[in-house]
C-alpha cells in the first residue's frame, strides 16, 4: 500500500515536471544539434516513463548475498526512516557464494595483520556468535585443527601462529601429536594450531535471518530483479539514479551499494568504475564422506596453506546436518556461475580467456591448475591428498558432493587480490558519485559479514547521508 502511494505521488510529481518541459518549445527554433539532443532526451524520457518503476528509495542494494543483506540490514536498523531496497536477480537469496560455501565460522588466523580481512574476520566472528545466540540460529563451535605433517609445514605453521597472535585470534593454541590425536582420534600430524572458537553454521540460513530483520524494519526485497544498468533519472532530481532491470523493471534511488559477488566487476563497469580487479570464477568441488564414516571427523581439519597459492587447501568440514565435506579444490569454472563441468557460457569463458590478468596468472600457476583438474577428474588423487591427515580414509569412503564457485579477483598483472576491496564514487558522471561498489568479498566474507556491514554503513553515513547530497 505504502509502495503504491509513493509510486503514484511520484507519477504526479513527474507529470508536473513534464508540463514544465513545454517551456523548452521556444528553443526548438535553435540549432539542429540542439534540436537533435532535445529529441534524444525526450526519447530517453519516454523510455524511462514507460518502464515499470517499482518505487523510489534512499538506497538500493544490488545483490541478495550475505554481504548485501547484512549491509542493508545494518543501515536500515540504524536509520529506520530511510527507504531501502535490495534487488536480487535470482528467485532466492544467498543463491550463489553465500549458499555454496564450506559453512565455517573462521577465527581469523590466516590473514595478513593489518589487512581488512584480519580485522573484520575476528570482529565478525564475535558479532556472529552473539547474533546466532540472540536469534537462536543453530551453530556448532566444533573447533579447527591446522595440521602440519612435515618439517617444512611446521615452519609455516609457526608463521601462521604468529599471524594469529597478531590478529588477536581468541583462544588459539599450539598442540603436539598427542593432543592432535585426543582432539581428532583419526587424524595424524606433527604439530597443529588448535582453534576452539572456530565453528560451523549454515550461512544461507544466516542470510535469510538478516533478510527477516531487514523486512521487519520495513526494508523491501525484490527477487528476480536482474540489474542491467544505472542511469541518471532525467526528470527527477530527488531520486537521481534509475536502476534498470530486465523486462523494463526499474527503481529510482538516491544512492546505490552493489554487492554482486561473481558479477561485481560487471556491475562496477556499469558506472564507469575502473576495470581492475576483474573476477575469474573458480569452481570448488567437494567430496562427501559416506554416511557410515562421518564419525571419523569431529571438527574442521585443515592443511597448512601453501603461501604460493590463494586457497586454504582441501579440508575436512563437518556440516550442520551431520555430513562431512572434503574440499574444495579449485578449477576454472567455464561460466561465472558454472557449478558443473558441462555448464559453459561461451561469452563469459571468452572474456576470461582474453583477460590479460588471467593469462598472466595462468602462466604462473599452470602446474597447480593442471593438478587441480586431474584431482577433479580422479577421486583417488583427491583422497591421496587427505590421507596425509586421516590415513584410514580410502576412495570407497567418499562420494562426489556439491560445489561452489569463488569470485577470484585479479589485478591487471595477474596477481590474486587477497583483501576485501571497495570502490566508492569512482568513474565519471553524476551516477558514479552516488555508488559504492563491493569489488572483492572472498572467504572469510560470510564470517565477516556483520563487521563488513558496519564498515559499509559507516561509509554510507559519512559519504552519502552526512553530505546531504
Ligand atoms: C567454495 C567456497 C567456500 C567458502 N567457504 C567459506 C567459509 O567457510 N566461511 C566463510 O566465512 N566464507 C566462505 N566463503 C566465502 C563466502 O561465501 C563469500 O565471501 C560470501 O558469500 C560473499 O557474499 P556476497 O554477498 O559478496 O556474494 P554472493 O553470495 O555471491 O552474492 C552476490 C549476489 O548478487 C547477485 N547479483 C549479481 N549480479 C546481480 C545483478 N546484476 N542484479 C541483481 N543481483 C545480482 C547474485 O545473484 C548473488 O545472489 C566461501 C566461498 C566459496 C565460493
Amino acid at each position: 500500500m505504502a509502495l503504491a502511494t509513493v509510486t503514484e505521488s511520484a507519477a504526479l510529481r513527474e507529470r508536473k515536471t513534464g508540463n514544465t518541459q513545454h517551456n523548452f518549445k521556444k528553443y526548438l527554433f535553435l540549432s539542429p544539434e540542439f534540436r537533435r539532443s532535445r529529441r534524444l532526451s525526450s526519447l530517453k524520457r519516454s523510455f524511462f516513463d514507460s518502464t515499470n518503476v517499482r518505487g523510489q528509495y534512499d538506497l538500493v542494494v544490488v545483490g541478495g548475498g550475505i554481504v548485501g543483506m547484512a549491509s542493508a540490514r545494518e543501515i536500515q536498523l540504524r536509520h529506520r526512516n530511510l527507504k531501502i531496497a535490495v534487488l536480487e536477480k535470482e528467485n532466492w537469496l544467498a543463491y550463489h557464494q553465500s549458499g555454496h560455501n564450506s559453512g565455517v565460522i573462521h577465527a581469523g588466523i590466516y590473514y595478513k595483520p593489518g589487512s581488512l580481512k584480519a580485522k573484520l574476520c575476528v570482529e565478525g566472528l564475535h558479532l556472529s556468535y552473539k547474533y546466532f545466540d540472540r536469534k537462536r540460529i543453530p551453530y556448532k563451535k566444533c573447533g579447527k585443527l591446522i595440521v602440519a605433517t612435515n618439517e617444512l609445514e611446521v615452519e609455516r605453521l609457526m608463521d601462521l601462529y604468529k599471524r594469529g597472535l597478531a590478529n588477536n585470534v581468541p583462544d588459539m593454541q599450539l598442540v603436539d601429536a598427542d593432543r592432535i590425536a585426543e582432539i581428532e582420534p583419526y587424524c595424524q600430524g606433527l604439530k597443529a594450531i588448535w582453534s576452539p572458537q572456530t565453528g560451523i553454521v549454515d550461512w544461507a540460513l544466516v542470510t535469510e535471518s538478516y533478510a527477516n530483520d531487514f523486512r521487519l524494519a520495513d526494508g523491501h526485497v525484490y527477487r528476480n530483479f536482474h540489474v542491467k544498468n544505472f542511469k541518471e533519472t532525467p526528470t527527477n532530481a530527488e531520486y537521481p539514479v534509475t536502476v534498470l532491470g530486465k523486462s523494463e523493471k526499474a527503481v529510482r534511488t538516491k544512492f546505490v551499494l552493489t554487492c554482486g559477488g561473481l558479477q561485481s566487476d560487471k556491475l562496477a563497469r556499469l558506472t564507469g568504475c575502473q576495470k581492475s580487479p576483474t573476477i575469474v570464477p573458480f569452481r570448488g568441488e567437494y567430496l562427501l564422506l559416506v554416511k557410515g564414516k562421518n564419525h571419523m571427523v569431529k571438527g574442521n581439519i585443515y592443511p597448512v596453506p601453501d603461501p604460493r597459492f590463494p586457497f586454504l587447501g582441501v579440508h575436512f568440514t563437518p556440516r550442520m546436518d551431520g555430513s562431512v565435506w572434503i574440499g574444495p579444490n579449485a578449477v576454472l569454472a567455464l561460466a561465472r556461475e558454472g557449478y558443473k563441468w558441462n555448464h559453459v557460457n561461451p561469452m563469459e569463458l571468452m572474456q576470461t580467456l582474453c583477460n590479460r590478468g588471467f593469462l598472466r596468472m595462468a602462466s604462473k600457476y599452470i602446474g597447480f591448475g593442471l593438478g587441480e583438474i586431474a584431482k577433479s577428474a580422479c577421486i583417488p588423487l583427491q583422497v591421496k591428498e587427505v590421507q596425509k591427515f586421516i590415513p584410514d580414509i580410502t576412495e570407497f569412503d567418499v562420494e562426489r558432493g556439491p560445489s561452489g564457485v569463488r569470485a577470484q579477483a585479479l589485478d591487471d598483472d595477474g596477481n590474486l587480490v587477497d583483501d576485501f576491496v571497495f570502490h566508492f564514487g569512482e568513474g565519471n558522471g553524476s551516477v558514479a558519485k552516488r555508488v559504492l561498489h563491493c569489488r572483492n568479498a572472498p572467504s572469510p566474507g560470510a564470517t565477516s559479514s556483520l563487521a563488513i556491514a558496519k564498515m559499509i554503513a559507516d561509509k554510507i553515513e559519512n559519504e552519502f547521508l552526512k553530505s546531504g547530497k
